[in-house]
């Protein structure tokens, strides 16, 4: 069964609500067919999206690692399901190193996430000393048995997973084809290993400096299924490429 590429845009915290209108009335003009699109802009912008044109999905780009209570300054799974949100990223490189997420936490997310019935994009990655040192495969492999270990094989036919080496994002530098496609392939065995027909439906997306001029070539590898998009989501002309490319 073929998979549905797909590509989400990760705002981070940049945007104003001038920018949210005028960004989603650019991307509501594009066809954008056979890719889907999800649009990860900061909380107040949500309703933005979720008000937007039919084919742009909104995502939050964090959730609450409890349900609802007295948690002052967070948000739950179950708000984001309420407010129309259908995706959240889990357990991005800049929540784990800025905000001290282990791998505990993001499994407790992603729990929260599914309950709630969002759909969670569980980001891995290794930093650069762990790629020099020959430590990829394990760091990827920790991070993803942390989830695995908790909620199974199964819990990710409803999950995305974004490979996103840590050294390549918001840097410039994008990891190649070939080495993207060879930790793709890698996360896919491994899940293949307890659940080939979870795995071989699985999305896992390519995150790290992806533009509108190397998304074509990094769409191609077989096991890439689309991106997960920072700095070029927050330009209408290169995002929409970006999507072009991924549908192509
Ligand atoms: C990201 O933060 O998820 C990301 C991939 O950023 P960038 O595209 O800017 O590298």
């Amino acid at each position: 069964m073929a998979r549905q590429p797909l590509v989400a845009g990760n705002w981070k915290m940049n945007g104003r609500q001038a920018f949210a209108t005028d960004l989603l009335a650019g991307l509501a003009e594009k066809a954008l067919a056979g890719v889907e699109v999800v649009i990860c802009p900061p909380f107040p912008y949500l309703g933005a999206v979720t008000g937007a044109a039919g084919h742009l999905k909104a995502g939050a780009q964090n959730v609450a690692r409890t349900e609802d209570g007295a948690f002052t300054g967070e948000v739950s799974a179950q708000m984001l399901a309420d407010c129309g949100c259908q995706y959240v990223i889990i357990g991005h490189s800049e929540r784990r190193a800025l905000f001290a997420e282990d791998d505990d936490c993001v499994a407790d997310k992603y729990q929260r996430a599914q309950d709630a019935g969002l759909t969670p994009i569980l980001c891995l990655g290794e930093t650069l000393e762990e790629r020099e040192g020959g430590d990829t495969e394990a760091v990827i492999a920790r991070q993803l048995d942390a989830v695995l270990a908790r909620h199974g094989a199964a819990s990710l036919a409803r999950a995305v997973i974004a490979y996103e080496p840590v050294w390549a994002i918001g840097t410039g530098k994008t990891a190649s084809p070939e080495q993207a496609q060879a930790v793709h392939a890698f996360i896919r065995e491994r899940v293949a290993g307890q659940d080939h027909v979870v795995a071989e439906g699985l999305r896992i997306l390519y995150g790290g400096s992806v533009k509108a001029d190397n998304a074509a070539s990094l769409f191609g590898a077989p096991d890439i299924d689309g991106g997960l998009i920072g700095g070029a989501s927050l330009d209408i002309a290169s995002f929409a490429a970006i999507c072009e490319a991924a549908a192509n």
